[in-house]
């Protein structure tokens, strides 16, 4: 009885101790055209942020226009992490993902600002929070915010943006990097379009200009098929991490966004079902 007694007077202190804080982190996850970089942008211009890049693709120099990387105008400023610096032709594993983005997370933290991990490839994610036997969340206390739009209107602002894409110069910038041993296995080459036009420049010494007008369409219409393939797997692996993992995520319905982007008004309904209410659960989440 008296050991009860002295083991309460020397607890309770410690009971009083205020439980230590981890440093905070926001996650963006998506299918790819759902407008991640830009809501990590808005997110991190509002909180003092700074974005780590989550993209397998992207991590890699070059193929910027191929590979969607956000442009430095878009970046509004904000310091953006991992984009661009893998070398083409080596592999980035989530491993080294999660090893260079903890460190990442580190550096921002110790300047006071709040990391952003915003990207498609779900892997490196899943890696970062659920492997290295969970070391990450022991660390960090992490907010998931999913931005999703319906398929079908996705899908028909992929195919748009495929065009776009090839007048900007998809094309070219693929044939610059194309040459007849490719391997599309590693590196940057695994970017939808590189092996999409493969046929195209291999084409040029023995088919002629109608031929190969024909080839090319047939190579745009697979980067936009392959696409959305990659769109409705990235959603099945989200839903996966929130069923399986338990992953605790905001789901933020961005699908009228995309319905109204020829109508004019898609910047309002972005602030209005994106941007603010992402802003409100991150104030919560940093407040909390
Ligand atoms: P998986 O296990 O299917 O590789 P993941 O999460 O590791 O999934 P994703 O980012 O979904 O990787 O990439 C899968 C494939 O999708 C890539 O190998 C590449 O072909 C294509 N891809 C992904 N991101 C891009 C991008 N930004 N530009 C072009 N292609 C991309």
């Amino acid at each position: 009885m008296r050991t009860s007694v002295v083991m309460c007077k020397q607890v309770q202190p410690l009971l009083n101790i205020p439980p230590t804080t981890k440093d905070k982190v926001v996650v963006v996850v998506g299918a790819t055209g759902t407008g991640k970089s830009r809501l990590a942008v808005d997110l991190a211009a509002r909180f003092s942020g700074e974005v780590i890049n989550s993209d397998k693709i992207q991590a890699h120099r070059g193929l910027a226009i191929a590979t969607n990387k956000v442009a430095e105008e878009e970046r509004r400023g904000i310091p953006h992490h991992l984009l661009g610096f893998v070398d083409p032709h080596e592999d980035f594993t989530a491993s080294e993902f999660r090893h260079a983005a903890t460190l990442a997370v580190r550096s921002i933290t110790s300047r006071r600002h709040l990391p952003i991990v915003a990207g498609g490839s779900n892997s490196y994610i899943e890696d970062l929070i659920d492997g290295g036997n969970r070391e990450f969340k022991s660390n960090f206390d992490c907010c998931f915010i999913w931005v999703d739009v319906s398929p079908p209107v996705l899908h028909s602002f992929i195919s748009d943006r495929v065009d776009r894409m090839v007048e900007n110069g998809l094309v070219e910038e693929i044939g610059e990097i194309f040459d007849l041993n490719s391997d599309y296995s590693r590196g940057i080459k695994r970017a939808i379009g590189v092996p999409e036009l493969d046929f195209y420049f291999r084409s040029e010494n023995f088919l002629d200009e109608e031929a190969r007008k024909k080839v090319l369409r047939k190579a745009i219409d697979e980067i936009k098929s392959n696409t959305c393939k990659l769109a409705e797997r990235q959603v099945a692996k989200i839903q996966r991490l929130r069923k399986v993992n338990g992953w605790r995520l905001h789901r933020l319905d961005a699908t009228e966004v995309f319905r109204r982007r020829n109508g004019g008004d898609a910047d309002a309904a972005w602030e209005e079902l994106v941007a603010a209410p992402g802003k409100m659960i991150v104030r919560r989440f940093i407040s909390g």
